[in-house]
């Protein structure tokens, strides 16, 4: 975007953000127009590192989005951007362009230091890397897509946003487990939780919905992706969280078991002989719906049940049995609920699971409209009857452009449209 200065020469305002969501072995990213909050493009590198590497690429700003594919090794994190800048640049989007503010990171893991969108520098990239005992899976990835795009830009602000920040609002008791404080302390063993951009942006949406400040409401929101976590919203300030010190507790997830009795790992180790990593790698990977009933998709598992499978009508009755166990714990610690808000792709998109979810918690003041659960759309909507005492809702989750928002507020020019939290109060 350019404007005209008295003189009649064009200046050329930076509004566009980056969004770059580095894992393991895939970077998803998403270039913003910050004047209208609009995406530009989005795209996502996988499998990079194998020789089936993949990068996926749909330009949005103008008419047709039709998404353009590569093939082919793309050997690291640092190829993967260099893909996706090529890809940019094709579509007159390239990431040399004045007209980019900065790069937004999800970071997953801030640990207690980092509780708002934090521009990087060297000592705040120190600070990240102290946290991979705390983060092993995550915050490599993540400090590796930083470096690869400071590389790219060295003169751009790239900002991190936490996975954790919105719960380190969290108080004491809630955050801390019931075991020795000093081994607590000295290895930072606590409850931190994770989701957090999403948690933030779908109890802000949700207040919205209910046509009310945040301040105002109270809020559980449930955010059933392939990883799942549950939180308590106190008038915008997360008070409890199903994750914990990873995010391995809480919900049945897609992989992960969620809640479990610490003793079985003792009992896996000493009665069937499994090593550390194995049962690290069978409570994360092998357990939670694909555990039980081998699918870890949610349609499948419906389409099974359909058809009569048992196993997959068990997996079912388990991971709707944790929800109901926490939408009950959080509605005590609670103490009044304004709305239940379902989110992620589970959440957004499973009518069965937000139905049996809610049904027989009529007590608690919570109902579902057969109705209105069973309509599809994008939008935030609410799924409860108007005479219900809790709302029920299910309101699309948008951690990118929560990552955009919290990014360009942070170094924008201005404030960004539609930005209704200050920095800070934030989140994920
Ligand atoms: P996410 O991690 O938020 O992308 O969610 C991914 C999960 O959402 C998938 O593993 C599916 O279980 C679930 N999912 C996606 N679309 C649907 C759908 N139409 N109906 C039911 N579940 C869905």
């Amino acid at each position: 975007m350019t404007t005209t200065t008295k003189e009649g020469s064009a200046v050329v305002q930076a509004r566009r953000v980056l969004v770059l969501n580095s894992g393991s072995s895939s970077v998803k990213y998403q270039l913003l127009d910050m004047n209208d909050r609009s995406r530009l493009a989005i795209g996502l590198v996988e499998r990079i590192g194998e020789e089936t590497s993949r990068l996926l690429h749909t330009p949005l700003a103008g008419g047709d989005a039709e998404t353009r594919e590569r093939t082919g090794r793309i050997a690291d994190h640092a190829a993967a951007l260099k893909a996706a800048a090529e890809e940019l640049a094709a579509d007159g989007l390239g990431l040399d362009s004045p007209e980019l503010a900065a790069i937004g990171h999800r970071v997953v893991h801030g640990g207690l230091r980092f509780t708002e969108p934090t521009v990087i520098t060297d000592e705040v990239l120190t600070e990240i890397e102290r946290l991979v005992p705390v983060a092993p899976l995550h915050n490599p990835a993540n400090i590796t897509g930083i470096r690869t795009a400071q590389a790219l830009r060295p003169d751009l602000p790239q900002v991190a946003v936490f996975d954790t920040a919105f719960h380190t609002t969290m108080p004491e008791y809630a955050a801390r487990y019931a075991i020795d404080v000093e081994t607590a302390d000295a290895h930072r063993i606590r409850r931190y939780g994770f989701h957090g951009t999403s948690h933030a942006y779908v109890s802000r949406k949700a207040a919205e919905l209910l046509g009310r400040a945040p301040e105002e409401v109270n809020v559980i929101v449930l955010h059933l992706g392939n990883g799942a976590s549950a939180s308590a919203v106190a008038a915008g300030r997360c008070v409890e969280t199903s994750m914990g010190l990873t995010p391995l507790e809480g919900l049945v997830m897609g992989t992960r078991s969620g809640d479990i009795d610490p003793a079985v790992t003792f009992h896996l180790k000493r009665v069937a002989g499994m090593s550390t990593d194995e049962i690290d790698v069978l409570l994360n990977k092998k357990s939670g719906l694909v555990g039980l009933c081998g699918d870890n998709d949610m349609r499948e598992i419906r389409r099974r049940i359909d058809e009569g499978d048992e196993r997959a009508a068990l997996a079912f009755d388990i991971y709707v049995h944790r929800l109901k166990k926490y939408i009950g714990a959080y509605s005590a610690v609670l103490g009044r609920v304004d709305a239940v808000v379902f989110t992620a792709g589970v959440g957004e998109n499973s009518a069965p699971v937000r139905e049996a979810a809610i049904a027989g918690l009529e007590e608690l003041g919570l109902v579902v409209d057969a109705g209105l659960n069973a309509v599809r759309s994008g939008e935030p909507r609410l799924i409860s009857p108007n005479y219900a005492r809790v709302a029920v809702a299910v309101v699309p989750t948008d951690e990118e452009l929560e990552i955009a928002d919290q990014t360009f507020a942070l170094v924008g020019q201005a404030e960004p449209a539609g930005q209704q939290v200050p920095v800070g109060q934030v989140d994920n």
